[in-house]
């Protein structure tokens, strides 16, 4: 790897141009603990270690882009979120942030359960040993196979989501001669991001029944008179990257009521409650995201006070982080290219990956960090923009972030926290070939998911 400073010599804008960044850090060595992974630190050298191992000597084994997960973090996070809720409650993983064969065993082995909302997904899950019980399965249009497999096999739940699945689902379990656990996913009107919410959202999406107008109610009332069915529960998702628990605390309480009005009208009382997942992470410092045991103690006191309210036995609850276990544990590590300082903007780094293993800065606006990785430095701080080598001006993997002024090519550079949505959304765009997925643990690293090859290009391509 070359260290050699750009020929061409980054300058500095006198006035920094418009961008969502705060001034620059003062130490660009320093790695915020909040945004890495938690066994992440620098050697004597400087370089970036995690789990033991150097990020030069993970790049020279398993070359560039690689999603870099600590698989201690791993465990960790899902263990704290086990224990925050108890016995009185289920964690499931939403497996969608990413999913692999290891990934479940480490959830199996860490007693949470998981989400699926695809045939891929359940066949990974199923492969890997996670018990058909502990799964549930999502979707809006849950395909008849999908949902005659997931039946077939004997997964926990499925989480109903419309008029017609509730009597497909109900129809498939028939034929099988089984009678299948299911919650209804209903939207409460709640829409929640970050620091806000809305709590008088428009049901003006695809997932779940609305339960304005009388629909929710409906669809219980519909389910409950199928034989196939064991209606267990009422799902509520209501959005994702959330810090703030006001949005909960509303659909808690809309949720609630739903199941006080089946108690009136039916008189049962439906034992589980879904709270869903959404629970943010820190992506930049500026992010503060809260402990487990903090969520789990304010939902646990929502959905207590809420029953109460309505003389209702508290229900069991589950949530579904997905981000909130995964995200923090992976960064994405790249080799710098080329460098091409636009005088009076910024310096575009363009690495060897981008838009086609982290989607999320294209297609949500998101915003991450960045640090060179490979060594320290103390050059001055230069305002960057880290993006791809894809045909495409909107492939930008770091919207606005700084980077020491001596950046070179061949130097490494990382993005934390890109453990969710970045592999699992990942695509072939260019045909560039999907990075790897490489846990790390006690100083070993093994590759879970390997870098796609062109021999795996050109055995779909088949014309
Ligand atoms: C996406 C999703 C989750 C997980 O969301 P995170 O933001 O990753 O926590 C949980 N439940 C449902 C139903 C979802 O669609």
């Amino acid at each position: 790897m070359s260290r050699s400073a750009h020929p061409a010599g980054p300058r500095h804008a006198d006035v920094l141009p418009e961008g969502h960044y705060s001034a620059p850090p003062a130490d660009l060595n320093t790695l915020d603990p909040k945004v890495w992974a938690q066994t992440v630190t620098r050697n004597e050298d400087g370089v970036l270690t995690v789990g033991g191992i150097t990020a030069t000597r993970l790049a020279e084994e398993h070359g560039t882009p690689a999603y870099i997960l600590d698989e201690a973090d791993f465990r960790a996070r899902a263990r704290a979120w086990r224990t925050a809720f108890g016995h009185d409650a289920d964690v499931f993983y939403a497996g969608k942030a990413f999913l692999s064969r290891a990934v479940v065993r480490w959830l199996h082995e860490e007693g949470l359960n998981l989400d699926v909302c695809s045939g891929g997904e359940l066949a990974t899950a199923l492969s890997a040993g996670m018990p058909a019980d502990r799964i549930a399965f999502h979707g809006n249009n849950k395909s008849k196979d999908e949902i005659r497999r997931a039946i077939t096999e004997g997964v926990g739940r499925i989480v109903l989501d419309s008029f017609q699945e509730i009597v497909r689902v109900a129809h498939i379990a028939q034929e099988l001669g089984k009678r299948q656990r299911v919650q209804i996913r209903i939207t409460v009107g709640v829409e929640a991001h970050t620091h806000e919410f809305i709590a008088t959202a428009h049901e003006d999406q695809k997932f779940g029944i609305p339960l304005a107008g009388g629909q929710a109610a409906e669809a219980v009332r519909r389910a409950l008179q199928l034989d196939s069915l064991e209606v267990i529960g009422i799902h509520s998702h209501i959005g994702s990257q959330i810090f703030d628990m006001s949005g909960f605390e509303v659909a808690a309480h809309r949720v609630v009521g739903l199941l006080k009005d089946i108690r009136d009208e039916h008189g049962i009382e439906l034992p589980e409650i879904d709270l869903g997942g959404g629970l943010g992470i820190a992506y930049t410092s500026d992010d503060d995201p809260r402990e487990p045991h903090e969520i789990a103690k304010a939902l646990t006191e929502i959905v207590t006070r809420e029953c109460e309210a309505a003389r209702l036995r508290t229900p069991r609850i589950s949530v579904e982080p997905g981000r909130a276990i995964v995200g923090p544990t992976a960064f994405t590590l790249y080799e710098v290219g080329t460098i091409k300082p636009l005088d009076g903007l910024r310096t575009y780094v363009s690495v060897d990956g981008g838009m086609s293993d982290n989607i999320r800065t294209a297609l949500y606006d998101a915003e991450y960090s960045v640090a060179l990785v490979s060594r320290v430095s103390d050059a001055a701080p230069m305002l960057a923009r880290v993006v791809g080598k894809h045909c495409e001006s909107g492939d930008i993997v770091v919207k606005d972030a700084f980077l020491p002024a001596d950046i070179a090519p061949g130097d490494l550079i990382a993005v934390p926290a890109t453990g969710a949505y970045c592999r699992s959304m990942a695509s072939n765009y260019n045909h560039v070939l999907r990075p790897p997925v490489v846990a790390v643990s006690d100083g070993a690293s093994r590759v879970i998911v390997r870098r796609e090859t062109e021999e795996d290009l050109l055995r779909l391509d088949v014309g």
